[in-house]
């Protein structure tokens, strides 16, 4: 499948307009060639049941021109957008597993209806991210990356030899459903014992619940887990703990298949810092033995809330690396 339109020069110094769909938030921004971000704005993804697929689009739409009338209505480079899994790609269908108002969703088609003859290109919004971190993040200058999200879910993009890895049908980078305990947790995939079934926000909720964790709040998360944690609740630490060992293996696994440099890790647990990164630092040593697989640093995103924005942005600015499909 190819653009409509010639791809844009990066000489022009137009923007792109980026976007980030996932199931907590929405956010659009106007990036510079640079990846400067020029203006930015965000609302929360609409939980309402009954709210249907073209009341979804309408929101958006209206997020889009606010930010577009912010930066003065400029003509856009092109319109990248990372937006939460499945979908169908390079066509960009989406079916987000936390938005269940859009299944099927021709994303890519209804954006490129609004900017005739822009580029638009939509990929998986884990996977911008590991963009975004490769092109002026904690992975730049490196040929070899592997980017994560760890938080409802856990979602990955593969960076090796310099170029994203888009897999047969886009789906490349998956480490979410890498299997690191064969009698583990059931996984929303189908399988078991997948390192999401494991070391997601809610999964580790669950697992600490059980464990004897009580807050007196039903609308606990993961990032309430990593507080009580930090303040030393024993069962709070072992379930960073149990997250931890989880993605060090994860990790392990993919850097002997993948011989990778850097590891970037964001998403909200990512946030936990030692109490995560500890645990993890210390099963990826462990398994992690032939000499070169012993090299791979692993790192928090450097780029914070942005590297998904960032990412979506280099799908038009660096489509050499980052975009495969044509
Ligand atoms: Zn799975």
């Amino acid at each position: 499948m190819s653009d409509p339109a010639p791809r844009a020069p990066r000489a022009s110094g137009a923007p792109v307009l980026a976007v980030d769909i996932g199931g907590t938030k929405m956010a659009a921004a106007v990036v510079e060639p640079g990846g400067r971000i020029a203006e930015y704005d965000r609302i929360a993804t609409p939980a309402d049941p009954a709210l249907d697929a073209e009341g979804l689009w309408r929101t958006l739409e209206a997020l889009l021109d606010k930010v577009g009338a912010a930066a003065g209505r400029p003509r856009f480079a092109g319109v990248g957008v990372g937006c939460g899994g499945p979908m169908t790609w390079p066509a960009g269908e989406v079916s987000p597993l936390n938005i269940p108002a859009w299944r099927g969703f021709p994303l890519r088609e209804r954006l490129r209806e609004r900017h005739p003859g822009l580029p638009v290109r939509v990929h998986n919004d884990a996977v911008c991210v590991a963009v975004g971190e490769h092109w002026l993040g904690a992975g730049q200058g490196m040929e070899n990356v592997l980017g994560m999200v760890v938080s409802t879910g856990v979602g990955g993009g593969l960076i090796l030899d310099g170029v994203l890895i888009d897999g047969a049908r886009g789906n490349a980078g998956h480490i979410g459903h890498v299997i690191v305990d064969p009698e583990g947790p059931p996984c929303k995939c189908g399988g078991r014992g997948c390192l999401e079934a494991v070391a997601r926000g809610p999964g580790l909720v669950a697992w600490a619940q059980e464990e004897g964790w009580r807050t007196g709040r039903d609308d606990v998360t993961g990032v309430d887990l990593a507080a009580d944690a930090r303040r030393g609740h024993p069962v709070a630490v072992a379930a960073l703990r149990r997250a931890g060992r989880a993605l060090g293996i994860a990790i392990a696994s993919a850097t002997h298949l993948c011989d990778l440099q850097v590891v970037a890790i964001g998403g909200g647990l990512s946030q936990a810092g030692a109490l995560l990164f500890d645990p993890l630092e210390e099963a990826l040593r462990t398994y992690a033995r032939m000499e070169y697989a012993r090299q791979v640093m692993v790192v928090p995103t450097a780029l914070g809330q942005t590297s998904g924005l960032i990412g979506a942005a280099a799908l038009i600015f660096e489509s050499d690396r980052y975009w495969g499909a044509g």
